[in-house]
């Protein structure tokens, strides 16, 4: 098989087999292909790309730390360079991926009753699945914000009591709206620790909801898409 790896200092880039594409829904697929060697830890981000391509992007894991396989979930954008390639690629072909990295990552440290509050739109949800399968017991509430409920993607994994539908265009979710919205009504305090992932639009909406709600910046953490 072809591998290359990059000099020194550089992050190293590899081939990795694809064991599984599962359509979700028209535009987003979960991409399962080998782990190999790579360690990371949930909430970081690979750069993936087609095999025969220059380009890769960023994607955060969905799959859990102990996982045998890597899994990225993926919406393809309209026109763009790297998510219509990768979504017609077949169990058996290949992906470029670079070794993790980020820091959108919740401390091993913390107290058994920390209390996180995991706000997403659309694939956003990515990294707070991998955290909530890399770590059950975690005490959170993650609130997903999409148009349509048929967006809720994997929403089975999380436990219903601490899973928040908020769909802004149709009325199926658990609440009509955006996450926005759902946070002025509901607020959770000023010792919760924070993770905002999705597009910049709604993290900087949601930090300045934060901030009137009192909550420090130390206690806000923030991964942004695009
Ligand atoms: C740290 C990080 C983690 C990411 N994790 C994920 C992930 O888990 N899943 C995922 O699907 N994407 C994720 N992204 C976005 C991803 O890296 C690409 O930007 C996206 O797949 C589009 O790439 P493209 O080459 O197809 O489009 P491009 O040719 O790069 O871009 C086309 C245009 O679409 C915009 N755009 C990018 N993403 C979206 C979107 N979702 N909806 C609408 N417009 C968009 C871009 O701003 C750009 O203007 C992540 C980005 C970052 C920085």
């Amino acid at each position: 098989m072809n591998s290359k790896v990059a000099p020194a200092n550089k992050i190293k880039t590899d081939l990795h087999e694809i064991l599984d594409v599962r359509h979700i829904n028209d535009t987003t697929f979960v991409l399962r292909f080998e782990r190999k060697e790579l360690e990371f830890e949930a909430g970081q981000h690979i750069c993936v790309g087609p095999p025969n391509g220059i380009h890769t992007r960023e994607y955060s894991i969905y799959s859990a730390e102990k996982d045998e396989y890597l899994e990225i979930l993926v919406k393809e954008v309209e026109n763009g360079l790297v998510s219509p390639s990768l979504k017609k690629l077949q169990k058996g072909g290949y992906v470029v991926v670079e070794e993790p990295v980020g820091y959108f990552t919740i401390d091993n440290n913390s107290s058994v009753d920390q209390e996180y509050v995991f706000i997403a739109s659309g694939t956003g949800v990515s990294p707070f699945h991998s955290f909530v399968l890399s770590k059950p017991d975690l005490n959170y509430t993650l609130l997903h914000g999409v148009k349509y409920a048929s967006e809720a993607y994997d929403a089975n994994v999380y436990n219903k009591k601490s899973y928040k539908l908020c769909t802004s265009q149709d009325k199926d979710g658990d609440f009509h709206g955006r996450v926005t919205a759902y946070l002025k009504q509901n607020s959770f305090g000023k010792e919760a620790q924070y993770f905002l992932c999705g597009n910049c639009n709604m993290i900087h909406d949601v930090y300045d909801i934060l901030e009137e709600q009192g909550v420090s910046t130390d206690n806000i953490h923030a991964e942004v898409y695009f």
